[in-house]
């Protein structure tokens, strides 16, 4: 607790306060607690509070600026309303970790906590304020004299309420629990008749009562819910019922808004504005006092809120169970739909078929969302009606419906015809094709989710084969996907976990078996000691996007690499590293290339970049462009797998490639007469444009001495190295340089 002493400088805000006052004059007050480090903060809080009243009182404050005297204090003063705590004190978690101390050790369940801290990092984990019952939660910026005067009386008002309920009598009590039961119907129906139950086991009389509601003043009563010997006027107007003390009171009820009361039972009022007006009627013969009324008011305030809340729960089920767009059942109401089938039935025919509009995107960026929306209602209307009942249709993401019914009812063909005519979207004709596939319901394992994958495995390789087609499930299609999915993340967490590993393999100029540079190639040795090779990942990788983050560390870790090799001696060596077509359309491929080789310190002029052919063919201006600026910057690039793919000569031409690397197959087919003339038709071509050549996979004598005699420029593979760590790299290098430099 702070001393007088401490107290002084805070004394000449609040010395004449009203609070001072009160607590000298001996008035009922709220006393709250600061427990804060930094006296700072107590003197701006208790001056921003100064003669503060709440609910008919007015506030006494205690100090303390540590755990522990906090401790001391609460035990000496277990009636505290409010406590402003400050998470971060003589440790990051002092504040914290006084929570359990307030709510178990000193058992006090009432007192409402703030939290403050300096940092917003600093806030307590979910699970801890849910745990604790902590009240609010606040950054000591946020705490200007509003929202601390806002925060705080909410606080003192929970803990009034707090304290009403637990001084309350045992029908408080039961009308909170009766509350909690009533809150659990499912249904206004059951709701209703569980007011009706409730409110006579509160007042101990007969289960014997009705329920009206009115929606406007001018309207009908009509009867919701009925009990004993009110059974049989369920769902009837009010004034066909034949008991005029019941009517007559309910009627009064509902044009006073009020309560009311007669000899032979009670109408309680429960309306609201959205709901319109409510009342309930129970046979009871009891008098009722002063209070017994005030519990009433309560029972009714408690049904009200959960009245309101029934209501919110059933539009929340509305939601979500329906695509406001389309107005169509969503996902999650196909797959309680399909699970129901799979329950209910043992064999079914049932398909689940998903459909996906072909090209989407672009006509919703090219024709506008407002155009995009209008057509994706006039394709699920258009569905709805080609696919009537039993058949469900469904919007399951953005373009992609669904259809899930009998198989009888959905063929490959209904869908194609659907699609036949042109669309009439904001007066203009819209023609569009689709892509779907087909999954029988027999063939899943597992319910509507799993349906729901599997269909969408289906329809993406339909996409990546045969858009506009209607494709059946496969087996393996599924296997497939699933086995790369799982390969896929095992790949991730290989990355995360450092597990991937570069080698290197030599490249020899062939006049003087000088070794001119090296190419970098990306290994995974999984935990059993296995390698799996980088043709099975690296397109996975590519798939999924992970590429441009590995290959961001690959260039990096290589261009590293390189800096150790020319510190070793080896000064003019370069080094090849391939490049994905996926990391060059990445649009900040230019910015990591400059600033890797700007962080490293080296010239980019050591750094060859293999990419492929098939670049080329996706965009031709702008992949040209992209080589010229990677150029411009200084680095050097090779064509990489030359000879397998499209034979883009006229491309070839006009890009800025200073290698051409032979691929292995050619250098496999020079054995042939026919192989031999294709090499030499394409050294001489790399020669006229200036090119030179790097022959991949050498794996034998007499291919060298091929190459040589066509004046090939460069060889890699077996032959002479194969590509290595980097400790045996240099191992290797040092054996070389004694074998091949005189
Ligand atoms: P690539 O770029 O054409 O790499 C050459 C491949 O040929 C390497 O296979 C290399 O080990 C292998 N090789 C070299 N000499 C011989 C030989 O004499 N005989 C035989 N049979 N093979 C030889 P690797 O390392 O398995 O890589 C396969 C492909 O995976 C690479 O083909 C490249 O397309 C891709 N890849 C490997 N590492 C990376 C990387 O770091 N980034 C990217 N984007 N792709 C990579
Ligand atoms: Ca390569
Ligand atoms: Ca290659």
């Amino acid at each position: 607790m702070m001393n007088e002493k401490d107290d002084d400088r805070l004394m000449e805000f609040v010395e004449e306060d009203s609070t001072m006052r009160a607590v000298k004059e001996n008035k009922l007050v709220w006393r709250v607690l600061i427990i804060d480090d930094d006296n700072d903060v107590h003197s701006a809080t208790t001056f921003a509070l100064r003669s503060t009243e709440v609910v008919g009182r007015t506030l006494e404050f205690l100090h303390a600026s540590s755990a522990r005297e906090a401790k001391q204090l609460m035990s000496e003063n277990k009636d505290i309303a409010v406590i402003l705590l400050d998470v971060v004190m003589e440790t990051p978690n002092a504040g914290l970790d006084l929570v359990p101390v307030i709510r178990d050790e000193l058992k006090m369940k009432d007192t409402r906590i703030i939290l403050r801290t300096g940092q917003p990092n600093q806030a307590p984990e979910i699970q801890v304020i849910r745990d604790y019952d902590i009240n609010d939660y606040k950054l000591k910026s946020e705490l200007t004299q509003s929202r601390l005067f806002a925060s705080l009386s909410t606080a003192i008002r929970s803990y009034k309420q707090i304290q009403a309920i637990e001084a309350g009598t045992k029908s408080l009590g039961m009308i909170v629990k009766s509350s909690a039961a009533l809150l659990s119907q499912q249904g206004i129906d059951e709701f209703a008749k569980g007011i009706i139950g409730h409110l006579c086991s509160l007042l101990s009389s007969p289960a014997e009562g009705l329920i009206c509601i009115r929606q406007s003043a001018n309207s009908n009563s009509n009867i919701i819910a009925a009990t004993g010997q009110f059974l049989p006027f369920m769902h009837q107007s009010l004034m066909q019922l034949n008991d005029n003390k019941a009517q007559n009171c309910l009627l009064e009820c509902l044009d006073s808004r009020k309560n009311s009361f007669n000899r032979q039972g009670l109408a309680l009022y429960l309306g609201s504005e959205k709901r319109g007006d409510m009342a309930c009627y129970v046979r009871s013969e009891t008098e009722f006092d002063e209070v017994d009324e005030s519990l009433l008011e309560l029972f009714c305030s408690n049904i009200i809120i959960c009245a309101d809340n029934i209501e919110l729960v059933a539009q929340l089920s509305e939601y979500a169970y329906y695509d406001m767009l389309s107005g169509l059942p969503n996902r999650n109401a196909l797959v309680e739909e399909i699970d129901n089938t799979i329950n209910a039935k043992k064999l079914s025919d049932e398909v689940l078929c998903m459909v996906d509009i072909d090209n989407f995107a672009e006509i919703n960026a090219s024709l506008g969302q407002v155009y995009g929306d209008d057509l994706l209602r006039a394709v699920g209307q258009r569905m709805r009606r080609q696919f009537p009942e039993p058949c469900m249709v469904a919007r399951v993401a953005g373009d992609t419906f669904a259809v899930f019914g009998p198989s009888q009812c959905i063929s490959q063909q209904k869908l194609l015809d659907a699609f036949e005519h042109a669309f009439n979207i904001e007066n203009e004709r819209q023609i569009i094709s689709v892509t779907a596939g087909i999954v029988p319901i027999s063939e899943v394992i597992g319910g509507g989710d799993e349906a729901i994958k599997d269909t969408t495995i289906v329809l993406k390789t339909a996409k990546n084969h045969s858009r506009g087609e209607v494709l059946l499930f496969r087996h393996n299609m599924v296997k497939d996907a699933q086995g790369r999915l799982s390969m896929l993340r095992h790949l991730r967490s290989a990355f995360e976990l450092d597990q991937l590993f570069l080698v290197y393999q030599p490249k020899l100029r062939l006049h003087d078996l000088a070794v001119t540079g090296f190419e970098s190639l990306v290994r995974w040795r999984d935990q059993h000691g296995n390698d799996i090779p980088p043709e099975t990942f690296i397109p996975l990788a590519e798939q999924s996007g992970l590429i441009v983050r590995l290959g961001a560390w690959i260039f990096q870790e290589s261009v590293k690499s390189l800096v150790e090799f020319h510190k070793h001696g080896w000064v003019d060596c370069h080094m090849s590293i391939n490049l994905s077509v996926a990391q060059l359309q990445h649009s900040e491929i230019l910015q990591l290339l400059r600033s890797t080789v700007a962080n490293i310190g080296i010239h980019p002029k050591f750094i060859n970049l293999e990419i492929t052919e098939s670049l080329a063919i996706t965009d031709l201006e702008s992949t040209l462009k992209l080589l010229f600026d990677i150029k411009k910057m200084g680095f050097s690039l090779s064509l990489d797998d030359f000879g397998t793919g499209y034979s883009s000569l006229n491309y070839l031409q006009k890009m800025p490639i200073d290698y051409l690397k032979l691929d292995k197959s050619l250098i496999d087919a020079s054995h042939t007469k026919n192989g031999r003339d294709v090499v030499d038709m394409i050294i001489n071509l790399a020669e006229k444009l200036g090119m030179e050549v790097v022959a991949e996979g050498v794996e034998n004598g007499g291919q060298i001495e091929f190459l040589k005699s066509l004046h090939c420029t460069h060889a890699q593979g077996f032959y002479y190295a194969k590509p290595m760590e980097k400790s045996v790299l240099f191992q290797w290098m040092q054996n070389n340089e004694n074998k091949n430099i005189p």
